[in-house]
């Protein structure tokens, strides 16, 4: 496979053409931002932790039937993906309340829910990517009512499957963010990453952070448990 121009860079990721053209390649980097772009760092070796892991957690979907993106890692921070049209929604799970929901809601950080909710915001960051319902998704055609579907169906899926995964690590999910995209043929799968970036874990035992809170909120030790959390769930 060969690896051709730069696409796109992001906040964490680059990707980059392949001579097939529905494939491209992902390359993560260490770069983390937080408070809507307000704080920039790096933690380092983030790019391979998040590569890895989202890695082996797309793969683990894929056998519990969710369609994701992933083709073959290439390396500690390149993967081969399938080329998607992102859908411009971010796709939240919230199994207990925590960041935005807690200030939003006045429900303390913790407290868990009677069942899990699915929240959507477009992703849009001009606008701060603006909380919105699925009327607002149809009615703009940020997506069909058929993606919107697929999307709820597997949203919950991938809660149970990664809940059940990380509770053998110990660890309690407690809310996360996905990305969906449309192959040529307009199928639905899922995109982007799971990490520590994008999800929340604590430890199941200690309550302690091991994610990217750590960072946002200044609390230090991130790069130790980005670490933590490839030990415990790749060995
Ligand atoms: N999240 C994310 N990217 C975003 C916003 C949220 O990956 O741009 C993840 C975040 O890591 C958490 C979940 O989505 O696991 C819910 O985040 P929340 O809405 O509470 O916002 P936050 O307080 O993280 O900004």
């Amino acid at each position: 496979m060969q690896k051709k121009e730069q696409l796109y860079e992001g906040k964490a990721k680059k990707v980059y053409a392949t001579d097939e053209p529905d494939l491209v390649i992902v390359s993560y980097k260490d770069d983390a931002t937080a408070g809507d772009g307000a704080k920039k760092g790096t933690i380092r070796d983030k790019g391979i932790v998040n590569n890895r892991l989202s890695n082996a957690l797309m793969q683990k979907l894929e056998q519990e039937g969710v369609p994701t993106h992933f083709v073959q890692q290439l390396s500690d921070r390149e993967t081969l993906v399938k080329k998607v049209d992102i859908i411009p929604l971010e796709v939240i799970v919230r199994n207990v309340a925590a960041g935005h929901f807690s200030l939003r809601m006045g429900v303390e950080e913790g407290t868990p829910f009677k069942q899990p909710i699915l929240e959507f915001s477009y992703k849009n960051d001009e606008l701060h990517d603006p909380f919105i319902n699925h009327y607002y998704a149809l009615a703009l055609g940020l997506a069909t009512q058929e993606e919107i579907d697929a999307i709820t169906a597997y949203a919950f899926k991938v809660n149970e499957v990664l809940k059940a995964v990380l509770l053998q690590a110990n660890i309690r999910l407690i809310d996360f963010k996905l990305e969906f995209g449309r192959l040529a043929d307009g199928t639905v799968v899922l995109a982007d990453e799971i990490s520590p970036d994008t999800c929340r874990f604590w430890d199941a035992t200690t309550g302690a952070h091991l994610d990217k809170d750590l960072f946002r909120r200044d609390l230090g030790g991130e790069e130790d448990a980005y670490q933590e959390v490839m030990r415990r769930l790749l060995g």
